[in-house]
């Protein structure tokens, strides 16, 4: 039984011209890039062909990006590598990945939470009237990856550039789904994950401005000029700087798709839960991005009720997952505890087929009636 991965939000399969880029590398690239032979130096080109088109997919410049082993790398990177001090106040979306409250959590400085609408985004409003000089940092994602829901990023930025106050987002959802052109010169830092976009598992990167001042994490080594010691991972690296350029690069095409999948998805999802609802659905969203809540149902043993058929979905944080743990995102919107756990997510990619939506669909008229708890 084929699975229909319904799950992209977690990851994404790996695009097969990406793995035959790996492969090749793998293959034929047997240097170590800080080397300084022609083995060496053709390693060395590998990175920074990657590094060019992760740069020219995000409008920022190649010295700009920073690779790193996964976006939670990256999100740690940023927060540690700032060294926030006792005193410092940081304004940041509660709804963040796990792999930027943490850390945050764990820093000296201050944290000062942004409001949430029950739509499923930051108040914007209030958030740029918090953004003052008493603040020194303001940390939002781009799209939140349990709902899709797009934040107020260009509000933000504004506020920030107006104020002096650098930003960092967490764009990890993004490429290939909205907008990635200004990330870093909206004066942003920026984290970015591979395997959110097709790439291999095991790469990500962070963008700072080139005048940022960033401590590194890791010691013992000069690569990404002193911010991230360690041999660079040659082969994966190429296939995540491909992967950036073509989900950048096939946007249009992506999210066209997305678009026309997302509505068929809701539509079945509608028809078998008439009191169903979309969280977040008043706001703009991620295409193909349904987390529904069916009151009075365990959202849990309909994923495993769906896994059973044939049907990959997720419940809660998909990084956290093997946990029942309610969500905090769905929680900052205000959804009581029942309704927190009766929400389902639903991630589409360009790879999803209209048959396997028809196949959920056919699945739903028996399996519907037997969800309510
Ligand atoms: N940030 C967001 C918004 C995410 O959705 C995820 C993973 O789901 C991460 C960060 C962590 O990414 P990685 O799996 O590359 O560590």
């Amino acid at each position: 039984m084929q699975t229909a991965n319904f799950d992209n939000n977690a990851t994404t399969p790996i695009d097969p011209r990406v793995l035959e880029l790996i492969e090749r590398t793998q293959r034929s690239v047997c240097g170590n890039p800080s080397s300084l032979h022609s083995l060496g130096r053709a390693a060395r080109r590998v990175v920074e062909e990657a590094r060019d088109r992760v740069a020219a997919a995000c409008g920022c410049l190649p010295r700009e990006v920073y690779f790193v082993s996964s976006a939670t790398e990256a999100n740690n990177l940023a927060v540690f590598g700032r060294q926030l001090k006792r005193g410092q106040r940081v304004l940041v979306n509660p709804m963040e990945h796990k792999s930027v409250l943490a850390p945050l959590e764990a820093s000296a400085a201050d944290l000062l939470m942004m409001d949430v609408l029950t739509t499923g985004i930051v108040d914007a409003s209030k958030a740029v009237e918090q953004i003052d000089s008493n603040v020194d940092w303001v940390v939002c994602q781009a799209a939140n990856n349990e709902t899709g829901c797009l934040q107020p990023i260009a509000a933000l930025s504004e506020a920030c550039e107006a104020m002096g106050v650098p930003l960092f987002v967490d764009a990890v959802q993004i490429p290939g789904r909205a907008a990635t052109s200004d990330l870093v010169s909206c004066g942003a830092g920026a984290s970015l994950s591979s395997h959110k976009v097709f790439g291999p598992k095991g790469v990500g990167a962070l963008l700072v401005r080139a005048e940022t001042s960033l401590s590194p994490m890791l010691l013992g080594g000069a690569q990404e000029r002193g911010r991230r010691a360690g041999t660079e991972s040659v082969a994966t690296i190429a296939g995540f700087g491909l992967a950036m350029e073509l989900a950048v690069g096939e946007a249009t095409e992506r999210q066209a798709v997305l678009s026309s999948l997302g509505a068929q998805l809701q539509a079945c999802l509608s028809r078998h839960f008439p009191e169903g609802r979309v969280n977040g659905a008043e706001s703009a969203r991620l295409p193909g991005v349904i987390n529904f809540c069916v009151p009075r149902s365990s959202a849990e043993s309909f994923m495993m009720n769906l896994d059973m058929v044939g049907i990959a979905a997720s419940v809660g944080s998909a990084c956290s997952s093997g946990s029942t743990e309610p969500s905090h995102v769905l929680d900052a919107m205000g959804l009581s505890l029942a309704d927190n756990h009766a929400s389902i997510r639903f991630s589409l990619s360009h790879g999803n087929d209209s048959t396997e939506i028809e196949h959920l669909d056919v699945v739903l008229g028996e399996m519907a009636p037997r969800l309510f708890l």
